[in-house]
């Protein structure tokens, strides 16, 4: 990364650079339309919305909107101050519980995003002097509260648990922490757990997984990649979570062991000195949880079109990345080829939006397709044949 211009024609140059590039970032003005859950308005167009991380279709469900109004009508817009000074209610402390008793833990603490949970929770348990091991693919707020921790960031292959042991460094060699996404919120992939907490316990180094594309999503109950993978609180004693994928509003937790959670509250500066939730997102949170816990054809149909899209998908030659999650990435290399395609198909009627880097590494420029339960089988067949079309160049 180049040092940050000065002055306003060297911001310009900077500017015009990235735009040469193909990797300025201008966003899309994105409205709901109608009742279906995943039809948007993007300028004139009508689109079907493959780009959300709403994969159980629940961030347009009347009852979390009911639930948010009714309790912003009763207890308020917003906390009006952090969790340690007055800013905690009982709707938070309700939430807390339900994600405790969810993900099988003592408890859980709630922080006001799933950047601030990493941030807060990584920099509580690593110092500088220490050492901190990531995937090479793990999400920027794990990377960003490792160098706030000041400890020594470490990094190994993307999903190669021999390497990270590797990394780990000779066994005398005190390991901090260890963290790793569940599912990986670009490639889709599930991370190597089980082999992770191996590590983690030999080495005595905390272990974090962040289960933001995993929790609500994979396994039977919705428990995430560590239900999947059959780990619990021993294997893996971090678990953080959000609230703006799956549960489909905004927010995030850590759960683990009691202690741990209070150890992380004492010194978590994102927690201690950042305004609480309001209320209101806690207790659309407790209704949101009940969704994602009791309505199970939410993950059934979802994990039936996973299952469609990439057997078309493949059949159509499509490329695809090896995922088999709602996160489907077609890898088309450069950021001009990427955004080609993602023109091609909002002329088609689709919203799926390209990735480009620093998002993603050079030359891994990507369409990031992903799939919710409140898409339609026709839908996906749809979004398929114009996928094949305009990874072939065609027009629609
Ligand atoms: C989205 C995401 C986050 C950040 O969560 P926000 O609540 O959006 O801040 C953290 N980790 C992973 C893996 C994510 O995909």
């Amino acid at each position: 990364m180049a040092a940050p211009p000065r002055s306003l024609p060297a911001l310009t140059d900077a500017l015009g650079s990235l735009e040469r590039g193909q990797r300025r970032r201008r966003r899309l003005t994105v409205e709901p339309l109608g009742s279906d859950r995943t039809a948007v308005r993007v300028g004139e167009r009508a689109l079907v919305d493959f780009s959300s991380n709403d994969y159980l279709g629940l961030a347009r469900h009347p009852a979390l909107g009911a639930a948010l109004a009714e309790a912003a009508r009763q207890g308020g817009s917003g906390s009006a101050a952090s969790a340690l000074v007055s800013g905690h209610s009982a709707a938070h402390a309700r939430l807390e519980a339900a994600l405790a008793a969810f993900t099988g833990r003592e408890r859980a603490l709630l922080f006001g995003s799933g950047y601030l949970a990493n941030l807060g929770v990584v920099s509580a348990l690593a110092a500088r002097g220490q050492r901190v091991l990531l995937d090479r693919l793990c999400h920027a707020s794990l990377i960003d509260g490792a160098r706030l921790s000041g400890a020594r960031l470490l990094r190994y292959a993307h999903a190669d648990a021999a390497q990270a042991r590797a990394r780990a460094g000779a066994p005398g060699l005190p390991l901090a922490l260890l963290a790793s996404d569940g599912v990986f919120s670009m490639d889709g992939d599930v991370a190597p757990l089980a082999a992770l907490a191996a590590l983690a316990r030999e080495r005595q180094a905390w272990l974090l997984v962040d289960d933001a594309h995993g929790l609500g999503v994979l396994g039977k109950e919705g428990r995430g990649s560590l239900e999947i993978a059959g780990l619990g609180s021993r294997e893996v004693p971090l678990l953080v979570g959000t609230l703006g994928k799956s549960f489909g509003l905004y927010g995030a937790f850590v759960a683990g062991a009691a202690e741990l959670i209070d150890y992380v509250m004492q010194r978590a500066r994102s927690y201690m000195y950042s305004t609480a939730l309001p209320p209101a997102i806690a207790a659309a949170g407790c209704v949101a949880l009940e969704l994602v816990a009791h309505e199970r054809w939410r993950r059934e149909h979802l994990a039936g079109l996973v299952a469609r899209f990439c057997e078309r998908a493949r059949a159509a030659g499509v490329p695809l990345l090896p995922s088999s999650t709602a996160i489907q990435p077609v890898l088309l290399g450069e950021a001009a080829t990427a955004l080609a395609a993602q023109r091609r198909l909002a002329a088609a009627g689709f919203l799926v939006v390209a990735i480009r880097p620093p998002t993603v590494p050079a030359g891994g420029s990507r369409l990031r397709v992903t799939l919710s339960a409140g898409h339609t089988v026709a839908q996906v067949d749809a979004l398929v044949a114009a996928l094949a079309r305009s990874c072939h160049g065609d027009e629609p």
